[in-house]
């Protein structure tokens, strides 16, 4: 598009929608027809997008996930329609820039972390590879909390992103489904045809509203479908004319209260009624729409897995299964035979977490009083799966019982989804592996052809080409742009690591990817930091199996090893962090306020702030990872080994050239085959010694007694932490987490005093690497050649080729 064109098209939207001409618009008004032209552009491919998948008689994906972490998407638009410099070009000569536009943009997230953003970038890839795709979630009114913190403690405040994020929406009001909860069911013969009948229950009504997934360079224009709940009854007039005023606004509320907020829990389900509400209402909402468009396309139901693949992004989709059932055969007529053929062919589940805590169970007797139907069928499905066990382990009950669906007054989530689909993957080569062996392991030995693994990836247009220019440019400059189309050529980059003209390029990005988020912490935590240092990097959700706690140790050794001898040499280091604790999750939040304590003992202490500092970046979101990625000199993936399926921040602080420190979990066991070991930091147990440590009796006290450095920090940490003659805050519940078993639990579960002593020989050993600039910059350019396979184009592929079968509508 030429610039007299877009201007045009940008005018007539201010002149429109506000009546105003560009040079009288504000920001705001720019912002908004920016994104009515982009959107515009959009509609029309996606129109076309839908005629040739009809045309085509095309399978397409039907991706279900409680969370999509979409972050911003003018930017990302605008890249993907190659429109970036033209945009840059029109805007200035109308006096805007485009970079304080996209500012106005609030970050869309409706997801917690890695579970939610991959759900996006893989949108994202299935654009730019023209395969057909259509994401399902919630319209939440809230995203996941902004968090605030106040007096170093994390503080909540509600997320309304609409107000700058609706603009990317199509409503869809004639697509309203309705659904039903509570209530009882009714069954009657009628000739042999059993009919149900569901009476007493309320009704929800879910709206859908549509946002266009773009890809980068591609026609595809493919569909988000959220839904918004909404009451049927706009106000009971019944209930208002006899003066119930109050009860028929209440009626509305509590239907509309379904869709208002994002669960701000990550790996670890609440029982709580309105998440099972959610759960049903964006499911039945999803395949409702689904077998309503596919009986109008083809008038049957038999063909539907040649056509539709419904992928599960955990469990938390999982009564898809169910109610699928549910529809063919009680608004449909199937058997149930024939329903379950369908069903079992169509779904498949993605399963996110080894950790028990993070496995979805809920209590049947709720289930049972909110959706009355869908227990009879999981009580059915249940009944029949059993049964088929008993073929594969006679008289063994203690085995089906804990394969059963139903158990001990429980609906298991997981073992519904393995039972329900055709195929069960893991998101690393590890953690499928631990799914085999271990937590599915009797399932396996059932159906071992029905799993798989497909390692997660990254859109690495956005975290490497947006998120890091000069990065790119340097890339471009050095392999031309194909890389950009597949990320495997990003392997041609390696040899100039050798180079030291490039070398010293790389240097100058990095220092100016530091120097931008340099800025940015100036401004929003008023810290000086050093772009010499090193910027040492750990942003993911807080989680004890993260271990920040074993970072913030090591921090607090450094600390004092600078205090015990002021003249030590070693290269200087900015320790930063970024993470959201669940609110309810008190020691989350405890070592959030560790954290703080520790920065604040740190960076006013006149001995050593000028060789450290600590820095807690406040509400880490996508946006906030698109300036901190580019600039990270080493990457903290440290989690207990075996407990984190794969990682997806892990790929994109190696695509942007940091080296990762990090245990042999998820996907670092991959990032290690790729890179090498000699370009990363390897420490600490491998999954099977972690296993091992814990059956033959871990003795965390132990490491306190022998180890002089783990008692000073420990009592550090239970005497009081604070700034040199100011205020100190004493954590003793995080001591005595590491050390004493309390009511039976394990003391310190996740190994942090285990590994303590090796993670601290690897940051000696960052120390010694770093001294070597030279050495540090190809290590780094590898990191960089050698990340190409973490694209997710590349997942996408092997999606395809191992699971879905979709038509590739480029062909
Ligand atoms: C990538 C990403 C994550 C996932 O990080 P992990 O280190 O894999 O847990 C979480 N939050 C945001 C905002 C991300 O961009």
């Amino acid at each position: 598009m030429k610039k007299k064109e877009l201007k045009s098209l940008l005018e007539g939207k201010l002149q429109r929608h506000y009546g105003v001409t560009a040079s009288e618009a504000t920001k705001n008004q720019v912002y908004h027809a920016c994104a009515m032209v982009v959107r515009d552009i959009l509609m029309e491919k996606w129109s076309a997008t839908q005629e040739e998948m009809e045309a085509k008689k095309a399978k397409q994906v039907c991706y279900l996930s409680m969370e999509f972490l979409l972050g911003k998407s003018l930017k990302n638009n605008i890249y993907n329609l190659s429109m970036t410099d033209v945009f840059q070009q029109v805007l200035q000569e109308m006096g805007m820039d485009l970079k304080a536009l996209e500012d106005i943009e609030e970050d869309a997230a409706l997801g917690n972390g890695g579970l939610g953003r991959l759900a996006a970038c893989y949108m994202d890839a299935l654009s730019a590879q023209h395969l057909p795709a259509t994401g399902y979630s919630i319209l939440y009114e809230y995203g996941i909390f902004k968090q605030r913190i106040v007096e170093g403690q994390q503080t909540e405040l509600p997320d309304s992103w609409l107000d700058s994020g609706s603009c990317w929406l199509v409503a869809k009001p004639d697509e309203t489904v309705e659904i039903r909860f509570d209530g009882e069911i009714e069954e009657s013969w009628d000739g042999d045809h059993l009919r149900i009948q569901h009476r007493n229950y309320t009704r929800v009504n879910a709206e859908p509203y549509d946002m266009l997934i773009s890809g980068y360079g591609s026609e595809t224009v493919n569909t988000l479908r959220l839904w918004q709940a909404k009451s049927p009854y706009s106000m009971d007039m019944h209930l208002f004319s006899e003066g119930e005023y109050l009860k028929a606004i209440e009626q509305q509320a509590s239907a509309e209260v379904i869709s208002k907020i994002l669960y701000p829990e990550d790996k670890h389900p609440e029982g709580k009624s309105l998440r099972i509400k959610q759960q049903y209402f964006f499911v039945s909402a999803s395949i409702q729409s689904i077998i309503k468009k596919h009986m109008e396309t083809y008038g049957r139901l038999d063909n539907l897995p040649d056509r539709v693949v419904i992928q599960i992004n955990d469990t938390h989709p999982a009564m898809v299964i169910p109610e699928m059932m549910r529809i063919m055969m009680d608004d449909h007529g199937l058997t149930w035979d024939a329903a379950w053929e369908i069903t079992t062919h169509s779904v498949a589940y993605t399963n996110h977490t080894v950790m028990s805590e993070a496995l979805e169970r809920w209590p049947e007797a709720l289930i049972k009083r909110i959706l009355p139907r869908i227990h009879q069928i999981i009580v059915e499905i249940n009944r029949r799966f059993c049964d088929s066990l008993w073929k594969y382990f006679p008289n063994n009950w203690d085995k089906i019982s804990s394969m059963a669906i139903v158990a001990y007054d429980e609906v298991r989530m997981a073992n519904l989804s393995i039972a329900g689909s055709f195929s069960v993957n893991g998101v690393s080569a590890l953690h499928s592996q631990i799914l085999k062996d271990k937590v599915f392991h009797d399932f396996y030995v059932v159906s071992p052809d029905k799993f798989t693994n497909v390692t997660n990836g990254i859109a690495y247009r956005r975290w490497l080409g947006q998120a890091n220019e000069p990065l790119t440019s340097l890339i471009r400059d050095c392999i031309g742009d194909g890389f950009l189309r597949n990320a495997e050529e990003l392997c041609t980059f390696a040899p100039f690591a050798k180079d030291a003209s490039v070398r010293q390029k790389f240097l100058e990005v990095k220092k100016r990817n530091k120097e931008r988020l340099a800025a940015y912490i100036q401004e929003h935590n008023g810290i000086d930091v050093d772009t010499n240092s090193i910027f040492d990097v750990q942003a993911k959700r807080l989680h004890e199996y993260k271990r920040q706690l074993l970072n913030i140790m090591q921090i607090i050794k450094m600390y004092f090893e600078y205090k015990d001898n002021p003249s030590l040499q070693r290269p200087s280091r900015t320790f930063i962090f970024g993470a959201k604790a669940a609110p309810g999750y008190y020691m989350a939040k405890q070592i959030i306020r560790l954290i703080h304590a520790v920065a604040d003992m740190v960076n006013h202490d006149p001995v050593v702030q000028n060789h450290m500092k600590v820095v807690f970046l406040e509400d880490y979101k996508v946006s906030i990872a698109e300036i901190l990625m580019p600039a990270a000199d080493v990457s903290e993936q440290i989690s207990v080994a075996g407990r984190e399926a794969s990682g997806t921040g892990n790929m994109k602080f190696m695509m942007n050239g940091a080296l990762t420190i990090g245990t042999l979990d998820g996907a670092n066991v991959e990032i290690c085959e790729a890179v090498g070991e000699a370009n990363m930091f390897l420490f600490g147990l491998k999954a099977d010694e972690v296993e091992q440590l814990l059956k033959q009796g871990y003795q965390p006290m132990s490491y306190y007694q022998s180890n002089p450095w783990i008692a000073r920090i420990l009592g550090a940490i239970m005497q009081g932490i604070g700034r040199p003659g100011g205020r100190s805050v004493p954590f003793v519940d995080i001591a005595n987490s590491l050390l004493i078993s309390a009511n039976g639990s394990q003391a310190d579960p996740y190994l942090v005093l285990a590994d303590f002593e090796e993670y601290c020989r690897a940051q000696r050993e960052v120390d010694r690497v770093y001294s070597n600039q030279d050495a540090w910059n190809e290590k780094a350019i590898l990191n960089v050649a050698h990340s190409g396979v973490f694209a997710a184009d590349r997942s996408i592929q092997e999606y395809n080729e191992k699971i879905w079968n979709l038509t590739d509508l480029g062909r």
